[in-house]
């Protein structure tokens, strides 16, 4: 087994105007793109590393050996974070969060309002490139950024550990076409495409850790 591109389960061009269609295109086809087949270089000669899912293989990076480690990261980390980000987004996806998740929105920052608020702000203050996560933790919901491909699924020090159920990529190859120095704006643009029905998945299924594809 190898580790595959997932399709975009929507077109090009179905979050626009908050993300136009050529990010889309670049992102999916030639960033994510790029990952896996990194992801699938590095691996070559270890089986039972190609079997995992690409959540688990985030879980376990600190079991990779250590002369492939940081591809696995780098890669792997872009594997799994990018099928996240298609899945978490699309066209029509529901008003806002409801049932469980809004439940645990409420508890963990008092209403949505809130949330987001705190998301953008992770969003916004990631120095270079890197993501924000919403994850569900064993207190509960809560946010954070991280470097690079990193994420909270790795055994690593500086971010919230949980099942990453929301996250938004805010490497400037994600936004720099349409929105150049502007990444606040992008943010701000990004709660418009939010498929909340696929969240709200998510997060009644923390514990599956292979949600990435
Ligand atoms: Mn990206």
């Amino acid at each position: 087994m190898t580790f595959t591109l997932p399709d975009l389960p929507y077109a090009y061009d179905a979050l626009e105007p908050a993300i136009d269609a050529r990010t889309m295109e670049i992102h999916h086809g030639k960033h994510h793109a790029g990952y896996v087949a990194k992801l699938n270089a590095a691996i070559e000669g270890h089986a039972e590393l190609a079997d995992m899912c690409p959540g688990t293989l985030c879980s376990n990076l600190d079991k990779v050996p250590e002369n492939i480690r940081a591809a696995v990261r780098n890669n792997g980390g872009g594997h799994f974070n990018h099928s996240v980000f298609w899945k978490v987004m699309g066209p029509g996806g529901g008003d806002g969060p409801t049932g469980g998740l809004a439940e645990a929105i409420n508890t963990a920052f008092g209403d949505l309002d809130s949330m987001k608020e705190a998301f953008a702000a992770a969003a916004a203050t990631r120095f270079g490139s890197g993501w924000a996560w919403l994850c569900a933790t064993a207190n509960g919901l809560d946010i954070c950024s991280t470097a690079n491909q990193d994420n909270p699924l790795m055994p690593i020090d500086g971010h919230c550990n949980g099942m990453p159920i929301l996250c938004l990529d805010v490497w400037e190859h994600a936004y720099y076409l349409n929105y150049q120095n502007r990444r606040p704006d992008y943010i701000d643009a990004w709660w418009s495409v939010i498929n909340w029905e696929a969240v709200g998945e998510r997060y009644a299924k923390t514990n599956e850790c292979c949600g990435a594809s």
